[in-house]
Order: C-alpha cells, then sequence, then structure tokens
C-alpha cells in the first residue's frame, strides 16, 4: 500500500501498486496512477433503497423450494452494506475478409443409387465476417464468481454520483484493469468470436485481412447490496442484489430441516433402485433368468434400471443440499 493524492482535492488516499484506477473517497473524482482525471466514469442508479432491498430478497427466498412459509417474519437482519463493483463495457466493431481452403466431397460412379468412390477434393474459399459485441468485464479485486460473471444491465447508465455512494455510505471499488487492457481484452475476445465462426466454414485460413474498432467503451460503477441475516438460529446466511434493478445476484437458502429429512429420503428410495437395477444387470449377465424373462432384455432393464435412479438420486441431491441459488440472467 502506498499514499496518493487526488488530483482534485489533495485527499491522501491508500492504493495498492495494482490499482489502475482510483476513485477519490473524499471528493468522488476518479483518476488513473499518474494522476490524469477521468472524466467518462458512470455508475448504474440506486433504485432500491434499504428496506426495498431486504424486501425483494424475502419475496425472492419465499419462492424457493424448502424454504419456511413463515421465513419472511424469521428473517433478522445482521448486516446491510452497499459496494459499488467496477466493471468495462467494451463495444466492438470487427470485420475480417478472408481466403482459405475448405474440404470438400465429390461423388463419383453412380449406379442403383449408391455411389463407387467419394472423393475428398480441397477447395478454394473465400468470406467475410463482420460482428459488433458489447463485451462486460469485471475489473475490481477477486471477489465471487456470480459478482465476476455479472450480466450488468448497461442501458441505464450515467455519470457517476459520488453523493450518492456517500448518502448509502458505499464502498466504491477501485479498477485493477486500465483502460487500454480493457480495450486489448474486449478486442480479443471479438477476434476470437469471429474466427471460430470462420473455421466453421473454411478448414484452414491462408490470408485475412481485419479490421477492429471500439465503437463504445465505458468505466461503470455497478451498486450492490450485500446483506447478512439468519433465520431463528445461529447461523449466518449471505445475498447480494443488484441495487439498481433489484435482481438478486446470489443467495444462500435457509432451508428447513424438514425438507433436508425428505431430501435424504427421497435419494436413499432412488438408491435402493440403483442397487436393485445392479442386482439384476448381473443375474442377467450370470446367465439366470428371472421370471423367464430373456436375459439379453434383462440385462439391458437392469443397465437402465441402475442409471436413471442413480442420476435422480444425485440431482435430488443436489437441488435439495445445494445452499445457494442465484437468478438466471434473462
Ligand atoms: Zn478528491
Amino acid at each position: 500500500m502506498a499514499k496518493k493524492h487526488c488530483p482534485n482535492c489533495g485527499g491522501a488516499l491508500n492504493v495498492h501498486a495494482d490499482d489502475a484506477i482510483i476513485t477519490c473517497s473524499y471528493c468522488g473524482t476518479s483518476f488513473t496512477p499518474d494522476g490524469s482525471k477521468m472524466k467518462e466514469h458512470y455508475a448504474l442508479a440506486v433504485n432500491y433503497t434499504q428496506s426495498d432491498a431486504l424486501d425483494t430478497l424475502k419475496a425472492y427466498l419465499v419462492k424457493v423450494p424448502g424454504v419456511a412459509d413463515d421465513l419472511a417474519e424469521k428473517i433478522n437482519l445482521k448486516d446491510l452494506s452497499m459496494t459499488f463493483y467496477p466493471y468495462w463495457t467494451v463495444t466492438v466493431q470487427g470485420d475480417v475478409t478472408y481466403k482459405g481452403i475448405d474440404r470438400k466431397a465429390t461423388f463419383r460412379g453412380q449406379s442403383g443409387g449408391r455411389y463407387s468412390s467419394i472423393n475428398w477434393e480441397w477447395v478454394a474459399e473465400s468470406g467475410h465476417q463482420d460482428q459488433t459485441r458489447q463485451i462486460r468485464l469485471y475489473a475490481g479485486p477477486k471477489t465471487r464468481s456470480e459478482i465476476v460473471n455479472y450480466p450488468i444491465a448497461t442501458r441505464s447508465r450515467r455519470y457517476f454520483n459520488f453523493e450518492e455512494a456517500k448518502q448509502y455510505t458505499a464502498n466504491v471499488l477501485f479498477s485493477k484493469v486500465s483502460a487500454e487492457t480493457a480495450k486489448q481484452q474486449a478486442t480479443a475476445a471479438t477476434r476470437n468470436m469471429i474466427y471460430s465462426r470462420i473455421k466453421r466454414e473454411t478448414e484452414r485460413v491462408d490470408d485475412s485481412r481485419e479490421n477492429f474498432n471500439v465503437t463504445d467503451q465505458a468505466y461503470i460503477h455497478v451498486p450492490i447490496y450485500h446483506i447478512q441475516f439468519s433465520v431463528g438460529g445461529r447461523k449466518t446466511y449471505e445475498a447480494a442484489l443488484d441495487a439498481s434493478n433489484g435482481r438478486v445476484i446470489y443467495t444462500d437458502i435457509p432451508t428447513t430441516t424438514g425438507f433436508k429429512a425428505r431430501t435424504i429420503s427421497m435419494s436413499i428410495i432412488w438408491f435402493a433402485f440403483t442397487i436393485a437395477g445392479a442386482i439384476i444387470t448381473y443375474m442377467a449377465y450370470s446367465g439366470i433368468s428371472l421370471i423367464g424373462l430373456n436375459p439379453e432384455f434383462l440385462f439391458y432393464a437392469g443397465i437402465g434400471l441402475t442409471i436413471i435412479p442413480l442420476i435422480l438420486a444425485l440431482l435430488t441431491l443436489y437441488f435439495g443440499f445445494r445452499g445457494t441459488a442465484a437468478e438466471r440472467a434473462q
């Protein structure tokens, strides 16, 4: 950690060596380590108050299977804080004109609906791919994958409003990714997408002309609530919620003990079927016929009876005990 002074107000800030964009905690100005101010700094608006956020989380949780019906009344709020997470959005327009070769089959000697030979030959291929992509990159310090991969809504962006961050005593995280690096990463990602399309049509690209342009780039902070709660007991559960659109990014699921018991008995039943299937398979394999059924039929039926309930048992356990849920992106 080193001290840096804000180029706007002179306030002293603690920064790490890998911080690429620093936001002053006194005046809200963003600047690069060399001291140049960043004017194009956006944020999503805070549209959900703390109590809205808690209500939204409760409404979400009561719909999750295995949660107590009176969960909403039992929730005890332990902590609720807001963090602004930094992301880059980069729109890249790319076009590639290429020449290459592809394998094509030619059929010869047709007689009676059949070909006597199929020849593969190399033929020249050429084409053009044109695509515009908006790439989103998480830029902050290491955090949970749900936040890193969160598909932020970029349409409602507006300039970063430091007063709002202060009002919610929010922590504004610094970007570890510079504007230039974000641009390079987004261009590389777009280039990979275009070339993987071309490779589906052309076996080998011999020559290509490419042109990539960044048509829009924005540094955006997304306000996210972190909620810690308990449900009667001592255990603490965690959730994160988008303060801009109220979406639940992830949450621990406080399932009831009754639900857990049902999950266990359901999976025991499925495992019992699996064992029965394995016994039938083994008997059929050893040539023992059951109630006069064909051993070959029994063998395949036994395999099916082993695998299908096993999958069902594992799915039951997975959904009964996964513990965390995240809302699916539209
Ligand atoms: Zn400042």
